[in-house]
């Protein structure tokens, strides 16, 4: 008898847990639920509580990172590590490259694998290549040389960056074309199947870095084949309000840490985004998040900008 009543009481408490767990789980659920639905892009003030720590980042590293503005006014740092590889040896065989020996940072063909495979999947189209990416301080040199004899400096710099101010650099660059059935190329440019590319780019990460409406600012005239890869929640706000790169680091630099912060949701992925100055001194103070992962880059101009995901 004993043992029969403690075996319903178990039961029970068993049905209990179950339905306390269960109304716990449709709670969350629903909590999470317009997080999941939504986007947003807003701004928000850091709280009083001590959510963060600091970490001493060298100043130099303002010249690297996925972030760094390299244009006609801020050259890029060659004294950093070379950490490119042939593109040829990471790619998958949903787009293609011009040759073995052109390079791409790891990152970099690591997201076009993805963007060119749902491309592919997407819209069937296989044969966009990469013909140009990485480029060495005498690479550019000899390019910027030879438009020079053949269309004169004027000319020349409207499309080729002087050395050491060419996005190319910086291996987070590259130039796509389509590919012809006998090893021809053509331009690459957004009409018909290929617009999917600039339509989804941010998905992956990219941006197109030069569009037609921003040539005032970038110096750079309308190029629809140079892609840029900047990291998924940055090219969403570009994508969403139509910045460039240029006006995007001025945005960014007014979300100064202490102060406010970019609150932003793709789709349920949240992030906060906030700006630090590079101290004068060789090393600066960075506050990075106590939990939870984030990325560091510099913008290549005077601070560093943190990507927390929550
Ligand atoms: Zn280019």
């Amino acid at each position: 008898m004993r043992q029969k009543k403690r075996k319903k009481r178990k039961l029970r408490t068993g049905r209990l847990l179950l339905f306390f767990a269960a109304v716990i789980l449709v709670f969350s659920l629903l909590f999470q639920a317009p997080s999941l639905f939504s986007e947003y892009i807003r701004e928000d003030t850091f709280g009083a509580l001590p959510m963060y720590r600091t970490k001493e980042i060298s100043s130099d590293e303002i010249s690297s990172g996925e972030l760094i503005l390299v244009n006609g006014s801020y050259s890029y740092s060659f004294a950093q590590e070379d950490r490119t590889v042939p593109i040829a040896s990471e790619k998958n065989n949903a787009w293609q490259v011009k040759d073995e020996v052109i390079r791409l940072l790891p990152v970099t063909i690591r997201q076009m694998n993805k963007m060119f495979r749902a491309c592919e999947r997407a819209t069937g189209i296989d044969n966009i290549s990469v013909i140009s990416a990485y480029r060495d301080y005498d690479y550019q040199d000899g390019l910027f040389r030879d438009r020079v004899n053949s269309d004169g400096y004027y000319e020349a710099i409207r499309w080729v960056a002087v050395p050491g101010y060419s996005e190319h650099h910086t291996g987070y660059a590259a130039d796509l074309a389509i590919a012809g059935e006998e090893g021809d190329t053509s331009t690459f440019t957004s009409e018909g199947d290929y617009g999917w590319v600039e339509e989804n780019a941010w998905r992956y990460g990219f941006i197109r870095r030069f569009p037609e409406n921003k040539t005032a600012i970038t110096g750079i005239a309308n190029e629809p084949w140079h892609y840029r890869y900047v990291g998924k929640p940055h090219a969403y706000i570009m994508h969403q309000t139509g910045m460039c790169l240029e006006e995007y680091e001025e945005y960014v630099k007014s979300y100064r840490y202490g102060e406010k912060y970019i609150d932003l949701n793709i789709h349920g992925d949240e992030y906060k985004i906030y700006y630090v100055p590079a101290s004068d001194g060789e090393t600066t103070e960075l506050p990075v998040p106590l939990f939870g992962a984030y990325t560091v880059s510099g913008n290549n101009i005077d601070g560093f900008i943190v990507t927390e995901k929550d």
